[in-house]
């Protein structure tokens, strides 16, 4: 039985189609985010618009209001609405509800429909790495929205074995991987790979073996550090990197790895300069700015994400025309250091290179956007620990200051105490103390 490459024919839109399939959706989804949504209303009224003035791309760019994070959490407190205006919850149409995971803020609720829209991306993102009907998929719930609700993947014939992401549930993942020999793994994460990495490191288990039968992972949280990323090739295990397209969707890289893809059929990106929000040109970077075209429970329109972004709207290499972005950290995470812009991604490759923080736990303190010196707090594997702890701390201050040409000051703690600094398995990467 051979199945075609894409899961769904609008994979392979071509530019001008896609533009005019956004368009037609836009003015439409326009409409019921209007109808439907009260914060979209209260915007809307407040700017002295309606949707029947936009009648094209340009027009929704030039005049639609944008709205962020704050403004649902505001609309939320105000008004006890749990969705934060986002959606009226008529009742029998909210199929379920998932939360955010809540790592730069409380967690959201996030209601869904049949079919939530990430869903339909990740069928075609698992579709994509190679999964066909049959196979089976390992899945390590994760708190994202639509929680841990897949009915994409039954839908096209994937078959799940599910665990959680603790420490003990990898050694039942690694037996599933073997006895069932799934195809795609969903979702991994710099906790599970560090764990997996731990376990095979203990027990002698071959890692090769085990993901033999693996065309790929989705990869989520965080960027893929340089050092898991050489860690999992020499697994033979490929990870595809996943990021939140602003709550309207996830965005999963292709085999290209050049750029997260938005199918814009779900989705329509832009990108704004964070400070006048006026619109900057694809390939240049700005706050990525997103509007569903498909969400009807969220109907979320020109949400300012919060996420520094570059757009690349020329073909990919992988056959299809949807859009790519890349993402360079967090607007709120961006922290200044004697005018030098510093972000947690730059910072992740050298805490990660010593033995005893290699997992890369550290957390930037941000106390004002502007600051003279860098503070960093790193955890530390006491089990690793083959100096003291202060050569240790020595020793990375020497070489993150070295590298990044700011004043530092680093505070070592024991990893196992950041770690109860976040969510489960995820700490913030920016702090305010
Ligand atoms: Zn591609």
């Amino acid at each position: 039985m051979t199945y075609p490459d894409v899961l769904e024919p609008i994979e392979r839109a071509t530019r001008a189609e896609l533009d005019a399939h956004q368009e037609a959706a836009l003015t439409a989804i326009t409409r019921h985010a209007f109808e439907n949504a009260p914060l979209v209303r209260q915007q809307w009224d407040a700017a002295g618009l309606a949707p029947s003035a936009i009648k094209s791309l340009a027009d929704f760019v030039a005049k639609a209001p944008l709205i962020d994070k704050d403004d649902v959490r505001r609309f939320r407190d105000t008004h006890n609405d749990p969705s934060g205006g986002m959606s009226k919850l008529l009742p029998g149409e909210t199929m379920s509800i998932g939360t955010t995971s809540g790592t730069t803020g409380d967690p959201t609720p996030v209601p869904s429909w049949i079919v939530a829209p990430s869903e339909i991306g990740y069928s075609r993102d698992i579709w994509h790495i190679g999964a066909r009907p049959g196979d089976f998929l390992t899945h390590m719930l994760f708190t994202f929205r639509g929680g841990h609700r897949r009915r994409g993947n039954a839908q096209i014939g994937i078959s799940e074995i599910c665990y959680s992401i603790a420490p003990e549930e990898v050694a039942r993942a690694v037996d599933g991987s073997l006895r069932f020999r799934p195809t795609v793994w969903s979702m991994c994460s710099t906790p599970v790979l560090l764990m997996l990495e731990g376990y095979f490191e203990k027990t002698g288990v071959d890692p090769i073996d085990v993901f033999s039968s693996y065309k790929g992972a989705i990869f989520g949280g965080e960027p893929l550090s340089g050092r898991l990323k050489a860690l999992t090739d020499s697994w033979g295990f490929e990870m595809f990197e996943t990021t939140s397209l602003g709550d309207v969707a996830g965005a999963t890289e292709c085999r290209m790895h050049d750029g997260f893809h938005a199918y814009e059929d779900i989705a329509f990106i832009e990108a704004i300069d964070p400070v006048t929000r006026e619109p900057v040109a694809d390939g240049e970077i700005g706050e990525l700015v997103v509007t569903t075209l498909v969400d009807r429970m969220t109907p979320l329109i020109r949400y300012a994400t919060g996420d520094l972004a570059i757009i690349d709207r020329r073909p990919c290499g992988c056959g299809r025309n949807h859009a790519r972005f890349k993402v360079m950290g967090r607007a709120s995470d961006q922290i200044l250091v004697n005018g030098r812009s510093i972000l947690p991604r730059e910072i992740m490759g050298l805490v990660e290179v010593h033995s005893e923080t290699r997992g890369a736990l550290f957390q930037i303190v941000r106390t004002e956007r502007e600051m003279a010196t860098l503070r960093l707090r790193v955890g530390y594997d006491t089990a690793r620990l083959s100096c003291t702890a202060d050569a240790l701390r020595l020793r990375l201050h020497d070489q993150i200051t070295g590298a990044l040409g700011v004043p530092l000051a680093v505070e070592l703690i024991d990893e196992q105490e950041l770690l109860k600094l976040g969510p489960p398995h995820k700490i913030p990467r920016v702090t305010k103390a």
